[in-house]
């Protein structure tokens, strides 16, 4: 099940790819595991995914001492990182992607001797985003980022109002693309299952993709 829906997966980044005139190999997929168990990560591992994206700190705190064994695997922090987790979240991901404000930095910062890979949540919907820094926040958060001797700043993230139709997503992914060009920054973290073409074609380095892997989530 999951060896042909990654096959599919695959095949549909490599024509989004062709189509930009984009290389393969400056899209990494990330597999969304959120409410997913630790066997289902393994299994896709075992189909050769090495890079993984979990929503909640604590979630993952209950699954990874299932998975010491994944040489290789790099684990992001996709969801909202709250000022109280963070300890927890340097120890357990490589990538945190959600990073939107200069406090959440600092706390990173000082809690961890380790370098950590991080990208910054932009927020372009105001009324639907519930987190990310606006465009506004950006320029001194940068400046904060690039003056930290743990945080490797690669880029920026963000998370388009949902919808099945992936053109609405499509200015959103634009205007991200502007900003991380604007500020010199090479990643950009954008694309889910319902609209990663329209993000590759659009300069996505890093799409996040849960149900066209997993399938359905539960909702609980
Ligand atoms: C859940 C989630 C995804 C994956 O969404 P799918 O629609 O299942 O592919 C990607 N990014 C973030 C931030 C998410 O919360």
């Amino acid at each position: 099940m999951l060896k042909q829906r990654l096959d599919e997966v695959e095949g549909r980044i490599r024509a989004a790819a062709q189509r930009a005139g984009r290389r393969c190999e400056d899209i990494t997929l990330i597999a969304v595991t959120k409410k997913f168990p630790a066997e289902v990560m393994r299994d896709a591992y075992q189909h050769g995914l090495r890079h993984f994206g979990e929503n909640y700190v604590q979630e993952f705190e209950q699954k990874a001492p299932e998975l010491p064994d994944l040489a290789g695997a790099v684990f992001h922090l996709i969801g909202h990182l709250q000022s109280n987790k963070t300890r927890k979240a340097a120890e357990l991901f490589q990538w945190i992607q959600t990073i939107d404000s200069a406090r959440i930095a600092t706390r990173l910062e000082q809690q961890t001797a380790r370098p950590l890979d991080v990208m910054i949540e932009v927020k372009l919907s105001p009324e639907e985003a519930k987190h990310g820094t606006g465009a506004d926040g950006l320029p001194p958060l940068i400046d904060a980022l690039r003056a930290s001797p743990t945080l490797r700043l690669h880029g920026l993230m963000t998370m388009p109002p949902w919808s099945l139709d992936p053109e609405p997503s499509r200015p959103y992914f634009r205007r991200l693309k502007q900003l991380a060009d604007a500020h010199g920054l090479p990643a950009l973290s954008m694309g889910m299952s319902n609209d990663f073409e329209v993000a590759i074609e659009e300069g996505a380095t890093h799409i996040r993709i849960g149900t066209a892997l997993f399938g359905p989530r539960n909702k609980a």
